[in-house]
């Protein structure tokens, strides 16, 4: 099935705010949620796609790349934890909906894609876990995209803290009941007729907190750090296509992975090459005797190499003249 454009989806303008957008939603959730329609797989896809769609519209960084690049511009944003964040806020959405349906809502949803909220247990603190991958948005020429580049990007992602090996605590340092939640990693906030469950603040979660944390990091176990690196733009690449760098995106925990650096691209326009799929198309003015009477004339491609054309005698206006070979070179 084809996509649906977003704001198809919910149901509102290009031009909808925050709220119209949330409100949209809403009420697309609760007609559509699965514990509402059980087994009704037309009701789960609707729930799905509006919630796809959500996430992409109420995200300040994902919205205006959706705007201008279309899907393109956001495909397969668990690049950036959104793909990851969108499950689990699916799975806690159907834990939650029985107790709040009705009320409480905007307390849920800011649980819901507030970050750090999701975890509905306390977490154990010894547990390995990935890292999170990171986006990294790069503009690149127009020659570049076609002909391929070698490029230097900076960027910066935490790593393990060097001091403390990642247990974010000084030397002798132990672990302690957390004193904000008493260990459970949760705490009960009323918001209006209802108690909402959160995670805790001051443990995130996991129900302990270090006596004595680590004075270089702060307890957190990770340093942010600030990286150069060259990579290859392969030959041939369009507009949103991603890059991924192996484990160069946050540094996991316990001993888990690195999560990925994933370079998107966005090319630029050129002045006198435009494209479509492997094809390049310029304009070349002629004269009007040039086009009645024919001639060779010189034309440069997007390399700058001089490449010589027949004008045929009574070219017209808008005719097509097909080079062949000086495209974009065809990847894998
Ligand atoms: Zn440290
Ligand atoms: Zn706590």
């Amino acid at each position: 099935m084809a996509k649906r454009d977003y704001y198809e989806v919910l149901g509102v303008d290009k031009s909808a705010n925050k709220d119209e957008i949330k409100k949209a939603y809403r009420k697309l959730a609760v007609k559509y949620h699965p514990d509402r329609n059980p087994g009704n797989k037309e009701a789960e896809d609707k729930f799905k796609e509006a919630t796809e769609a959500y996430e992409v519209l109420s995200d300040e960084k994902k919205r205006p790349l959706y705007d201008q690049y279309g899907f393109a511009g956001v495909d397969g944003m668990g690049a950036d934890g959104g793909g990851a964040q969108y499950s689990h806020a699916y799975q806690d959405f159907s834990d939650l909906f029985g107790n709040f349906a009705g009320g409480g809502f905007d307390d849920l949803f800011s649980n819901l894609f507030g970050g750090r909220g999701g975890s509905r247990h306390s977490r154990d603190p010894n547990a390995a876990g990935q890292g999170e991958s990171l986006r990294y948005d790069m503009r690149i020429s127009f020659k570049d995209a076609v002909y391929g580049a070698k490029t230097d990007i900076h960027f910066s992602h935490n790593e393990t803290c060097e001091v403390c090996h990642g247990t974010g605590g000084a030397a002798g340092a132990k672990r302690k009941t957390c004193p904000t939640c008493n260990g459970s990693g949760q705490i009960r906030r009323a918001a209006g007729f209802f108690a909402v469950q959160q995670t805790c603040p001051t443990c995130h979660g996991e129900g302990t907190i270090i006596d004595n944390p680590c004075s270089a990091c702060h307890g957190t176990g990770m340093q942010e750090k600030s990286k150069r690196m060259t990579i290859t733009i392969p030959a041939g690449v369009d507009n949103g296509k991603r890059i991924v760098i192996p484990h160069q995106g946050n540094a996991g925990v316990n001993g888990g992975e690195a999560g990925d650096l994933v370079i998107v691209l966005h090319v630029d326009t050129d002045k006198y090459f435009e494209r479509s799929g492997t094809d390049l198309y310029c304009a070349v003015p002629i004269s009007l005797s040039q086009a009645v009477l024919g001639a060779n004339i010189t034309i440069k491609n997007l390399e700058g190499k001089s490449i010589e054309i027949k004008i045929p005698s009574e070219t017209t206006q808008g005719k097509l003249l097909r080079i062949r070979g000086e495209g974009v070179p065809i990847t894998i």
